[in-house]
């Protein structure tokens, strides 16, 4: 489904938020995040600290964690970044608690804001989320110019060409089958279309990934591209996700 704000009533601008953000704690993060000092937009970089996907070299370091939480908001996902359907209540509830303690523990400060390890969870985890002290959890929907509930956070755009966005390209394009083929194949395209969206209707709009994926599909240009269009507009204002509790308000 399409999730779009009300327009604005007419004479008042629609207000604008862009925020950004980056899952699982990669050694590529800090490469990211340049590009995001770069153009100014904020962001927030979701980690697992003992990620069980990537080899311990591939990790973001304490040292790391600490030197983007000097400029970006740092988020829990779990400490070892497993499915937390799969695993038994209490197992749950302590991947959830023992992620955020080690990054309080790394940036010296609290964290707030959490993502499920690929969008998987159930209302318990909802729950075990809210219960560890965290006041917004991210999920992987997206296209939505929502935010949606503060411990179901919806997103707008992930830095990844999914099919499923087929029978949706083909909507925003209106209808015209080679700007909806543009709008499929490349997720810039789709990005920038649904910006030009939010900048009319108003909204948030966010923007998600993976250092490493933007890496492994060689989209850096691709992710520039976007983040170059989307920032420095004096009408808009860019946060981290841990203000969304409050834009979605
Ligand atoms: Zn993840």
């Amino acid at each position: 489904m399409t999730a779009a704000p009300t327009p604005s009533p007419s004479g008042t601008r629609p207000r604008v938020v862009v925020t950004t953000s980056w899952d699982d704690g990669h050694r590529l993060d800090p490469r990211l995040a340049a590009l995001l000092d770069k153009h100014r937009i904020a962001g927030t970089f979701y980690i697992a600290p003992r990620n069980r996907e990537f080899a311990p070299a591939d990790r973001l370091p304490a040292a790391g964690i600490r030197e983007l939480a000097e400029r970006y908001e740092i988020g829990g996902h779990t400490l070892t970044h497993q499915r937390l359907p799969q695993l038994p209540d209490p197992v749950a509830r302590d991947e959830i608690r023992d992620g955020k303690d080690a990054l309080e523990d790394a940036v010296g400060g609290p964290v707030t804001s959490f993502c499920y390890p690929r969008g998987e969870y159930t209302a318990a985890h909802v729950r075990f989320a809210h219960e560890a002290g965290f006041t917004l959890a991210r999920t992987v929907r997206r296209s939505s110019l929502l935010p949606g509930p503060a411990l179901e956070t919806v997103t707008t755009v992930n830095a990844y060409a999914h099919r499923v966005d087929g029978p949706l390209a083909l909507r925003l394009a209106g209808r015209r089958p080679w700007t909806a083929a543009r709008l499929y194949l490349e997720w810039d395209q789709l990005a920038l279309r649904w910006f030009a969206l939010c900048l009319r209707h108003g909204g948030v709009f966010h923007l998600w990934g993976h250092s490493w994926e933007v890496d492994a599909r060689r989209d850096w240009l691709r992710l520039e591209r976007v983040l170059g269009h989307i920032a420095g507009r004096p009408d808009v204002s860019y946060v981290p996700n841990r203000d969304l509790v409050e834009a979605g308000a």
